[in-house]
């Protein structure tokens, strides 16, 4: 399976979960709370990316990947309200410039689920001035660090972290309730589009969209009607609302239609950030979504979710209308033991070729996540790195994975050879006929 010669082949991480020391940030006071179910597991050192982020890009760039999704700490760059870190920016600076080194493109994410202290005390998305902040942010930014950043995302997965946060309680938040999810999602778009403006002012060419989590919604094999019906209510809100509100300028819900100024034509590309199926039951248990699958499904750790890799050629399929480019912004799955990584690794990557051999408009894939890293309110508990990390010593140990995405991002191809190697029982799944027990 050929990939196109300007294909992006990258890896995802973000500042929050790989940096280490962001004590301004809401979600250190989190883990400080108690509240987080992994207990004490904290993002204190994390990856040492502020003091060293070089050997992991340069690790990346000894994988063979071309490309890069990183984050910025808003907590970082403004530590107090309207008082910007020079010497932040300038780390961000050297940190970018390494990587267009290592020949890495960078996509820069601006918001990825954290928080300034001094926002979250004034309210943060539950209060109209988060988005004149944001807008001063973002331009701050683009005018420090623009000339380097050709793809920008402004806000990573804005509905699952408003769920995450409103709903189930599992994000740092102050609020909780529909009326503060309706009012939250609201902001955020508000702010992605007042963002999306500054970067565009600024460098009109630069590529500006957000990643949105897009999961396979459905009732389970027995489930009935009224089922259906409310998987395809909970699809329609989750994958389909925000994309579609960039585009349109309107965000519908189940509770109305929202007209938002300038929201219209801000999506430059789709980001798609995909990782498993749900079965949905109505009416929904407590967490929305039932964490049970179908019989022979695999399943990572720590129920994390179902592999389900055809799920990523129909959320592909699911954003085409929109004319766009396409870019796989995280796909990835926790596994400490690598037992079903390489065989995920194959199986997404032949529904991106199937997608591109249709000529559907993908232009590249992020991998999550290149190293372990602090996988929020699960702290250590879950892997996904390429490449294995110990936080205490900080040693990386490279997964049999690592390898396999070596081979097929110096090659642009994946191949049966690879399956034989790494997942031989993927053979017989993406190449019928063509297992040692088949041919003889
Ligand atoms: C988020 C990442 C997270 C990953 C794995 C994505 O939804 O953007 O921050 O680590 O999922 O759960």
């Amino acid at each position: 399976m050929t990939f196109p010669p300007d294909f992006l082949w990258g890896t995802a991480t973000s500042a929050y979960q790989v940096e280490g020391g962001n004590k301004n940030s809401d979600w250190w006071t989190w883990e400080q709370s108690g509240r987080m179910p992994c207990g004490p597991d904290t993002a204190a050192v994390a990856c040492d990316w502020w003091r060293n982020a070089e050997r992991d890009l340069d690790l990346a760039a000894e994988l063979g990947t071309n490309a890069h999704r990183l984050s910025l700490e808003w907590s970082r760059i403004e530590p107090e309200p309207s008082v910007f870190d020079d010497a932040a920016l300038g780390r961000y600076r050297e940190i970018l410039q390494h990587c267009r080194a290592a020949g890495l493109e960078p996509m820069v994410t601006l918001h990825h689920f954290s928080n300034p202290l001094w926002l979250v005390e004034k309210g943060d998305f539950n209060n109209d001035i988060v988005v004149e902040y944001f807008r001063r942010y973002a331009a701050k930014v683009v005018d420090v660090l623009g000339d380097l950043v050709p793809k920008w995302v402004t806000i990573n997965e804005p509905i699952t972290y408003a769920v995450l946060r409103y709903l189930t309680g599992d994000f740092p938040h102050t609020k909780r309730g529909f009326g503060a999810l309706n009012e939250g999602i609201g902001h955020l778009l508000r702010c992605h589009a007042a963002a999306y403006q500054a970067i565009k002012e600024r460098y009109p060419a630069a590529l500006v969209s957000t990643a949105d989590n897009m999961q396979v919604f459905e009732a389970p094999p027995d489930g009935n009607a009224l089922d259906r019906w409310w998987a395809r209510r909970v699809s329609a809100f989750y994958n389909d609302a925000w994309p579609a509100a960039l585009h349109t300028g309107i965000f519908r819900t189940p509770f109305g239609r929202h007209k938002i100024k300038g929201l219209a034509g801000t999506a430059d590309f789709s980001g798609i950030n995909y990782y498993t199926r749900f079965h949905v039951k109505f009416p929904p248990p407590k967490g929305f979504v039932e964490r049970q699958w179908g019989e022979g499904a695999i399943v990572s750790d720590g129920n994390y979710g179902e592999v389900y890799p055809y799920g990523l050629y129909r959320m592909i399929k699911r954003v085409l209308p929109y004319g766009k480019p396409i870019y796989i912004t995280e796909n990835g799955v926790p596994d400490a033991t690598d037992r079903i990584r390489p065989g995920f690794i194959l199986d997404h990557l032949r529904q991106v070729w199937q997608a591109i051999s249709f000529c559907f408009p993908v232009m590249g894939y992020y991998h999550w996540s290149l190293v372990d890293n602090f996988e929020w309110e699960r702290g250590w508990s879950q892997r996904f790195g390429l490449i294995a990390l110990d936080p205490d010593t900080q040693e990386r140990t490279w997964r049999p994975s690592a390898y396999l995405y070596r081979e097929i991002c110096r090659s642009y191809t994946v191949t049966d050879d690879m399956a034989r190697r790494y997942a031989p029982e993927m053979l017989d799944v993406m190449w019928p006929g063509n297992s040692p027990e088949m041919v003889s």
